[in-house]
């Protein structure tokens, strides 16, 4: 493809990617495939010679968009919001035509150094703790994914707590993971490739309000020390998957403090709302913290892949997981004045996701994501009094962001049940939630998900899509109390 052809089909290609953006209220928000409808679409084998360009451009319409879940689409309230906007993904174009692979400063030093600097940006933006800063002891890069910061820290933690033997030896002795029972599953999974195994990952119990409980957490940090075991790592999260329930960080870390534990804060989903000085609270204790992530491909505007992971102590970072060989060695690294990332990260090789991020924060300025933050927070809000509103219907769980949990009651859902016990009844209601959350997706004008809390089923509505307004929720609640009104009808 000449430059010239690249041009024409680019320009093509972006007024696409517009009237993909201004036609997504039209759509169903879920696609209506089956498994391998799509594939079926697709010709047995890759072409033999080239094709024109505009055939693939009406396969866009033909094979992808029926085949998608609208993830911008602002009925889209289903698992977290995965943001996109327009900056955002014209930084990864030019990402994409720059084509430079960052691993060292040397190979792409203002892909290095306007990522330090977005970071500290964004670290000022949240009112991180000083010394997450590269102009302290810290510094920010930006992963993959929450999991991946998950990974990295675990690593990290395993080299302080083997006192540099891990480094050399592995994981020979019983290292300890502790992460609530609410955490996300990225901890277990990072456990579990750092070779920690499931048997020394310890779910610590929650209270009535989802958050860890520190003398739960005290108690087996004691037990597993009794027993010889050495406590690696502490996982806490601000915003769970399941409900946003925010772990208590100032009791969680003054323990780890005293215990000598890495502290690692997941707000993968939730970290986005300290733009807001309001919804800070969420972030209190954070001083305490070894490491620190958020995803702004969450709910920060910016597309997938960027989880922003910051460290107060960046020298153990990069000692846990530097190798030098000898066709990296170049004389900026060897100079000591420069962030290589590649030894802040599982793999070598690391494309220009700093461009992204630094577009949409000169986009949307510090306003600009603050007003995103609220009007997102305000229709969950606003959705969940309308819940209250309605006595077939109950919270599940406190709602401090733009995630609502729900559920119909248990009297409501199985009045004409018949059920003989409690169990029946509670397996009753369930069914009946899951009914009328099927109801509601079927529809295709909105998509919410579900998780359990305390072993019951659940729906969650979670706000964030750019496009979303009130009226959007609303429509949803419209759904879902026409769901109740046909389930009540039997
Ligand atoms: N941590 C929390 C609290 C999450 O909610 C999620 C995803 O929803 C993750 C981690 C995993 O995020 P990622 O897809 O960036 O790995």
């Amino acid at each position: 493809m000449t430059p010239e052809e690249f041009r024409r089909y680019g320009h093509e290609m972006v007024d696409w990617i517009a009237r993909y953006w201004e036609n997504l209220e039209n759509l169903p928000v879920t696609p209506d495939v089956r498994p391998g409808e799509v594939a079926a679409r697709l010709p047995e084998q890759a072409p033999e010679t080239g094709e024109d360009f505009t055939a693939v451009l009406a396969d866009l319409d033909r094979v992808i968009t029926p085949g998608m879940a609208h993830w911008q689409h602002p009925a889209f309230f289903g698992y977290f919001p995965a943001n996109t906007s327009g900056p955002s993904v014209l930084g990864d174009l030019v990402s994409a035509g720059l084509g430079v692979q960052g691993m060292l400063w040397s190979t792409g030093p203002a892909a290095t150094e306007v990522e330090t600097v977005v970071l500290d940006w964004l670290a000022d933006l949240l009112d991180l703790p000083k010394r997450f800063r590269s102009t302290s002891s810290g510094g920010g890069v930006i992963q993959d994914s929450a999991s991946s910061a998950a990974l990295v820290a675990t690593l990290a933690a395993l080299h302080r707590a083997g006192g540099g033997a891990w480094r050399t030896e592995g994981v020979r002795r019983e290292y300890t993971v502790y992460t609530s029972t609410q955490a996300h599953s990225s901890i277990e999974k990072a456990a579990r490739i750092a070779g920690i195994g499931d048997r020394n990952v310890r779910l610590v119990e929650v209270d009535e309000a989802y958050a860890m409980r520190p003398d739960a957490l005290r108690a087996a940090l004691d037990a597993d020390r009794a027993e010889g075991r050495i406590p690696a790592l502490v996982v806490a999260t601000i915003g769970t998957t399941s409900t946003t329930a925010v772990d208590p960080l100032p009791e969680i870390g003054e323990i780890c403090r005293e215990y000598g534990v890495w502290l690692h804060i997941d707000a993968a989903y939730a970290g986005a709302a300290a733009v807001c000085p309001e919804l800070r609270w969420s972030h209190a204790g954070l001083e305490y913290a070894d490491s620190y992530c958020f995803d702004p491909h969450k709910w920060l505007l910016t597309g997938f892949d960027c989880d922003a992971f910051w460290v107060a102590d960046r020298a153990e970072l990069v000692q846990a997981l530097t190798v030098l060989p000898e066709y990296l060695r170049n004389a900026a690294t060897e100079s000591g004045e420069v962030i290589d990332y590649r030894d802040w990260q599982v793999p070598l090789g690391r494309r220009f996701r700093a461009l992204k991020l630094w577009f949409v924060l000169r986009w949307y300025g510090a306003e600009g994501l603050r007003e995103h933050i609220r009007s997102g927070v305000a229709t969950a809000q606003r959705f969940a009094e309308w819940v209250r509103a309605d006595e077939r219907f109950e919270i599940a769980a406190p709602h401090p962001f733009s995630l609502v949990c729900f559920r119909l009651r248990d009297s409501n859902a199985s009045d004409d049940s018949g059920a003989s016990d409690d169990s029946d009844a509670a397996n009753d209601s369930d069914a009946a939630n899951e009914e009328l959350l099927r109801r509601v997706n079927a529809t295709g004008q909105a998509f919410l998900t579900h998780t359990r809390v305390g072993g019951r089923y659940v729906l969650r509505l979670a706000v964030g899509a750019p496009s979303t307004q009130e009226r959007h929720a609303a429509g949803a609640w419209k759904l879902i109390q026409a769901a109740a009104d046909d389930l009540d009808a039997g």
